[in-house]
């Protein structure tokens, strides 16, 4: 009777899994097509310098128009094709459209320099660069330094020589690369110290916590002194609001992003965004409003 029931068990969970693998399976393809077709956008959310307020770059982040009419954000997809192959395709997908954005952007005098996500595997494959170059030669009124390069889940850097060899690569092309969501990773400090990296992206996780809580404050202020040690840039990500905005200026921190500057805002926006950005002081340094 029991082993019976066991054996039920392992068919039904047999079962749960296949069914999974498969509604996964034909997820991936869906993406696939929709890669194909050019039917992904990319959203844009602005980086700031906090001793300033000084627009100095943009991140673009994927998005996935529905049928339905909804979007949606990457967590719904990124981590089920971070093995797969599909992660390149999306990678040079996005490089290749932030390029082409670049280029009317330039035009309309509203052009920063825009970080495109690498994962961990696509940045360590032989041909990334040589790749990159070619894309960049595509768009030959663009120039390299208006794409960075953030390197996420570099936990699963497996080849820490050949990533510090493409990261001198890229610098010498004038791309600038950031190691994005430090602090995850268990292997972050000897990261620091071997990739040659020109910014380090602080976890939001940390930021968004800081202010309530001692630990991750110390967290933060050991990452920005650590990433001054060796030259580095510190982003910080997840800036909420001004407040947070302000205890990260007074830490050191040199930029910061977040939804307190702005969120990802859709390609239309961007223009009118910066203009209104670069006539108005940044909100935390305006004075503090006073209550009737
Ligand atoms: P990330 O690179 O760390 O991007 C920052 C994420 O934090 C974005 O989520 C952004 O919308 C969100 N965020 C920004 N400011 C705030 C804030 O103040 N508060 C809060 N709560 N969240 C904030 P998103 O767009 O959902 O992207 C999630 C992750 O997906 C990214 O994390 C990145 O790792 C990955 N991703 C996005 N686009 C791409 C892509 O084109 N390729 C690859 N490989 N990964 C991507
Ligand atoms: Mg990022
Ligand atoms: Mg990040
Ligand atoms: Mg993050």
């Amino acid at each position: 009777q029991a082993k019976q029931q066991g054996g039920n068990r392992y068919v039904m969970f047999d079962l749960e899994f296949s069914q999974r693998t498969q509604a996964e399976q034909r997820l991936r393809e869906r993406l696939r097509v929709a890669l194909e077709a050019d039917e992904l956008v990319l959203h844009y959310q602005p980086r700031v310098r906090l001793a300033d307020g000084r627009l100095v770059g943009a991140e673009a982040l994927v998005r996935w128009p529905q049928g339905d009419g909804t979007l949606w954000t990457p967590d719904r997809f990124i981590p089920l094709i971070e093995q797969d192959a599909l992660i390149e395709l999306l990678g040079e997908w996005a490089v290749r459209t932030v390029l082409r954005q670049q280029h009317a952007w330039r035009q309309q005098g509203c052009a920063v320099p825009v970080a495109v996500n690498i994962a961990a595997r696509h940045f360590l494959r032989a041909d990334f660069v040589a790749r990159l170059q070619l894309l960049l030669a595509a768009a030959p009124d663009v120039p390299a330094g208006l794409l960075e390069i953030e390197l996420v889940e570099s936990a699963a850097l497996d080849n820490l020589d050949q990533a510090a060899r493409t990261i001198e690569q890229l610098r010498a092309l004038g791309i600038s690369v950031a190691i994005d969501d430090f602090g995850m990773g268990y292997a972050s400090l000897g990261y620091l110290r071997r990739l040659p990296v020109d910014k380090v992206k602080i976890d939001r996780s940390f930021v968004m916590r800081m202010l309530d809580d001692a630990d991750d404050r110390q967290v933060v202020q050991a990452i920005i002194g650590l990433a001054h040690t060796f030259g580095r840039t510190v982003v910080a990500e997840g800036v909420e609001h001004d407040g947070l905005a302000r205890a990260l200026r007074q830490m050191g921190c040199d930029e910061a992003q977040g939804y307190g500057v702005a969120r990802p805002m859709p390609m239309a926006d961007w223009p009118g965004w910066v203009e209104r950005w670069r006539a108005a002081p940044p909100p935390w340094e305006a004075p503090a409003a006073v209550s009737a």
